[in-house]
């Protein structure tokens, strides 16, 4: 069976055909595919489709935490046909926990940390980004009630795993769900998983990691491209699904005695930006970065600005790097490929710049993310 890929999915979905969608389209739930430029994706999922959404996730949760969190506050981005946050409602609604919807916006309010220690909540429910600066700038200790943190629609990342773990030991840090708007949850952590690790929802979809230039299954351990096909009906069925995002498999025994397999994430598949008609990949600039000990994606930021009379780059880089990188130092380094060197001798090209700061000041979608690559239209 062929492999079914966000493009293909942008031709067949909603509003241009109705299609792959079962039933009548009278009801269910429209959302919209995250993390991707370009033509939109919408899937229309059914209500039923989403009641088991709710219950994997919550299912998920107790197996992360093996206890039941009985406040939770969600931070997550409540609009623009995204499915996160009515996720996490649902999910905690499952639990028979309270909820505070907070939603992305809470973020930026001051009143936020006092609402969450006179509630005492002793969950937060967040991206990782914005759950690191929240649960790290607590100076006041406002949120010295909260216990677990939550999150999901990235990979949280060593640097950042590390940094909650240096300034909240006894924060217990988990994935809300490794899940995408178009199949639902896929996997879940245990107790003993951390980081991108996940079990995998075995009774609700089947994954393959995929070598797609072979096209053949990658053997345990080996990275390659996540492939999901679900297993119940979604409202849209997907079979083969390239959802956009690389790992391993293992299966050999898990700590906590489950049987399902694990998956570890490792990134996006198409982390690349075209500057002046060069492709340039995250693997590319990472490899080139490492010289100068920045190995980890979270720590920098691509930035491609255009401007009339041509375009510059501006290489944003966290107060966690190694300081004194200069952009000589960077130029340099990225220099050291091919595909750099071609971007940096373009005749329309106007600089380089390097900026360390805290990486709270990296560009931020609105739905809390933080791209790699970021472009920029000036005038
Ligand atoms: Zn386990």
């Amino acid at each position: 069976m062929p492999l079914f890929s966000p493009v293909d999915l942008q031709s067949t979905c909603p509003p241009s055909t109705e299609d792959l969608v079962l039933g009548d389209g009278g009801s269910g739930l429209a959302l919209r595919s995250s993390g991707t430029s370009g033509r939109r994706k919408v899937l229309y999922h059914s209500w039923e489709f989403t009641e088991r959404v709710a219950f994997l996730g919550a299912r998920g949760v107790v197996s992360a935490l093996g206890t039941i969190p009985r406040r939770m506050a969600n931070f997550l981005y409540p609009a623009e046909l995204n499915g996160a946050f009515s996720f996490a409602q649902d999910v905690t609604r499952l639990l028979d926990a309270m909820s505070f919807p907070m939603g992305s916006s809470a973020l930026a309010s001051p009143e936020t940390p006092e609402v969450l220690r006179d509630h005492a909540v002793d969950t937060v429910i967040c991206s990782p980004s914005a759950g690191l600066k929240l649960l790290t700038e607590d100076t006041a200790g406002a949120l010295a009630a909260v216990r677990n943190f939550l999150y999901i629609g990235e990979i949280l990342g060593e640097s950042r795993e590390r940094q909650l773990a240096e300034a909240r030991p006894e924060l217990r840090v988990r994935s809300l769900s490794y899940s995408t708007s178009e199949t639902g949850p896929i996997g879940y952590q245990c107790a003993y998983q951390t980081g991108s690790t996940h079990h995998l929802h075995e009774d609700a979809l089947v994954v393959e990691v995929i070598d797609t230039a072979a096209e053949r299954i990658q053997p345990d351990g080996r990275v390659g491209e996540v492939v999901v096909t679900t297993l119940t009906d979604s409202g849209m069925p997907l079979l083969r699904y390239q959802v956009g995002d690389e790992g391993y498999i293992e299966t050999g025994p898990c700590l906590c005695g489950s049987a399902a397999r694990r998956l570890t994430l490792v990134g996006r598949v198409r982390q690349s930006v075209n500057v002046d008609s060069t492709t340039i990949s995250q693997e590319l600039v990472m490899d080139r970065l490492s010289v100068l000990g920045i190995t980890d994606p979270a720590d920098c930021q691509f930035q491609v600005r255009t401007h009339e009379t041509g375009f510059s780059i501006r290489l944003l880089v966290s107060d966690r790097t190694p300081s004194g990188l200069t952009a000589d130092d960077a130029v340099a380094a990225l220099r050291g490929a091919y595909h750099m060197q071609r971007v940096f001798t373009a005749p329309s090209y106007r600089g380089l710049t390097v900026e360390r700061v805290d990486s709270s000041r990296f560009h931020h979608t609105d739905r809390g993310k933080v791209p790699f690559f970021h472009e920029e239209h000036a005038g």
